[in-house]
């Protein structure tokens, strides 16, 4: 039996090939129930479909918005052990991981719903008229966020529920207000198929337009490029290679009409640890970063792939306990063959430089091997290679001899994800230049904790500078999130009747705005613009 794509309200497979399920823990296929390749017509159909869609969509409240939201949850949660069944089978993960995962992608569903409710996301503005102001009369001018279009969301391998069908990028895109066209990954089509069905279900229980909700299955990038390139996509969102997103973004910047695309990709998350704190807290810290380094397997956006140590007398024996730690942890299967054979070729060009040292290599060829290695800094700074990503459960310590070395070692970093810094309170105080020089380079600074474990509400930013994503100025993860896919809009002397409920006199959504440049729910029941 073959699994369609999913087209608005309608299950679609039109052409003859197939993808399969695969397990990576035993390299064999689940299944030989096989997942349908949207071809070009299903393409062009999910984004017709996701148009009309679109105005529907622009016309509906909020409320049957968030509920949607809301119901997308409760029909994830009706799917029960199956889908944790599903997930393990398609990832190696264990059923806690799944668990906790699926408890993560539904409370973010209720977060959005619960932003949208409260409306302040709309950043809805109000600067009312001044008929009489001398030299030249003021108009009514007024403004709020507004949904972009089309969505095409790529899933991500590393997280097959929270960054995937439902997750922070759908939710956020379909909480705006826009349709979402969800390219399924070939690592996880069965949990791609259950959570699609779950929306589909939802979509038709909550009234919601057909085309709000499509997912299409396809290999190799022909199918991606062809969304991203397709007239009707407004917006991009991605988690996974910096090739793929690199790739993508450039072909969305290519476009007649270049559109956003919001790609999650690489970071090492560098780690600096001053060495006053280690005289007290060096076996605490030790386990603290091997467990986050060995976490999920290290297939984590936020894994901890660079330490940079500032040498002193506890240099080496926190050095030889990560290493123990490192040593005594699990080895674990990896997603996918193609992120193990990334691993392998990563750990091999490291290995294999001259000027790196083996600290402590875990073997177990077939899954992925947590290893730490180390480097003196002044060679970090001349190979290059040394500061890409390695997708694993590994590190690689570099030691600087002070704190100007630490700082050109910074200094010589990409953008990343995250920064963190463990020290006394004396050393981060006297080291302000550091957590300064750090903070150019990421989206979040940690002080005394490993980057992973992104928690998801309001004040979390998980972005940061090119190339740990291609818009530095975004989050995709929190209530944030959303404001990737709106676009502002003003309206120069609407009739009041004619203005989005956001920005009517009435306030009849009570929502906070800002009017006359004050935060206030209150209402302008004085004021009357012409034709109100
Ligand atoms: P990926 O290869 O970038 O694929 C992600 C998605 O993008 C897939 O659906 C893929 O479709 C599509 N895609 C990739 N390149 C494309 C292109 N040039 N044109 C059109 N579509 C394209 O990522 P992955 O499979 O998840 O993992 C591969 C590597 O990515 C890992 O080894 C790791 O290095 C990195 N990764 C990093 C993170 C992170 O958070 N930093 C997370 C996950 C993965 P098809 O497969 O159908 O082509």
């Amino acid at each position: 039996m073959v699994r369609n794509n999913i087209i608005g309200f309608t299950n679609s497979g039109k052409s003859d090939k197939k993808i399969f399920s695969w397990n990576p823990t035993s390299g064999l296929k689940n299944s030989e129930e096989g997942f349908a390749v949207a071809n070009d017509e299903e393409i062009e159909e999910a984004l017709n479909l996701a148009k009309s869609a679109f105005s529907e969509l622009s016309g509906m409240s909020s409320i049957l918005r968030a509920e949607f939201l809301e119901e997308i949850g409760n029909q994830i949660i009706l799917l029960g052990d199956h889908l944790i069944t599903t997930v393990v089978s398609e990832t190696g993960l264990p059923d806690g991981r799944v668990i906790g995962e699926r408890g993560r992608t539904v409370n973010q569903l209720k977060m959005f719903a619960s932003v949208v409710r409260e409306g302040l996301w709309t950043e809805a503005s109000i600067d009312e008229a001044i008929p009489d102001r001398q030299p030249n009369p003021k108009s009514d001018i007024r403004k709020k966020l507004i949904p972009i279009g089309p969505v095409v969301v790529f899933t991500a391998s590393n997280f097959p529920l929270a960054f995937s069908t439902a997750g922070g990028d759908a939710a956020s895109a379909l909480a705006a207000g826009n349709p979402v066209i969800v390219k399924a990954h070939e690592a996880h089509p069965a949990t791609n198929a259950l959570v699609a069905e779950a929306i589909q279900r939802a979509a038709s229980i909550c009234g919601m337009p057909n085309g709000t909700f499509s997912t299409l299955y396809g290999n190799g990038n022909e199918i991606g490029e062809k969304l991203v390139s397709h007239k009707e996509v407004k917006a991009v969102g991605f988690t996974g290679s910096f090739s793929g997103g690199k790739a993508l973004f450039h072909i969305a910047n290519s476009r007649p009409d270049p559109i956003p695309v919001f790609a999650e990709m690489s970071s090492v998350n560098p780690v600096v640890v001053f060495p006053e704190i280690l005289s007290t807290e060096s076996s605490q810290i030790a386990a603290k970063l091997a467990n986050s380094i060995t976490l999920g397997s290290g297939q984590f956006c936020t894994n901890p792939g660079l330490i940079l140590i500032v040498e002193d007398r506890d240099t080496e024996e926190f050095i030889n306990l990560l290493g123990q730690k490192i040593s005594e942890s699990s080895v674990s299967p990896m997603l996918t063959k193609g992120i193990l054979n990334n691993y392998r070729e990563g750990i091999k060009r490291i290995k294999n430089s001259d000027k790196v040292r083996t600290v402590a290599l875990v073997e177990g060829f077939e899954n992925g091997t947590p290893a730490i290695f180390e480097v003196d800094a002044d060679d970090f700074i001349n190979d290059n290679h040394l500061a890409e990503e390695v997708f694993g459960p590994s590190s690689l310590i570099v030691r600087c001899q002070d704190t100007q070395v630490l700082k050109s070692v910074i200094e010589k970093l990409d953008g990343q994800l995250t920064g963190t810094c463990f020290g006394t309170k004396g050393e981060l105080i006297g080291n302000e230049d550091v957590l300064q020089i750090l903070q150019s380079k990421v989206g979040r600074v940690i002080i005394n904790d490993v980057p992973t474990g992104v928690e998801v509400c309001d004040s979390m930013i998980h972005g940061g500078p090119f190339p740990a994503t291609t818009d530095i100025r975004f989050t995709s993860v929190g209530s944030d999130a959303i404001k990737r896919f709106a676009r502002p809009i003003c309206y120069q002397d609407f009739p009041d009747s004619l203005l989005p409920l956001e920005l009517q006199n009435r306030n009849p959504l009570n929502i906070i705005r800002k009017v006359n440049g004050e935060l206030t729910r209150s209402s302008l029941v004085k004021l009357s613009v012409s034709g109100s």
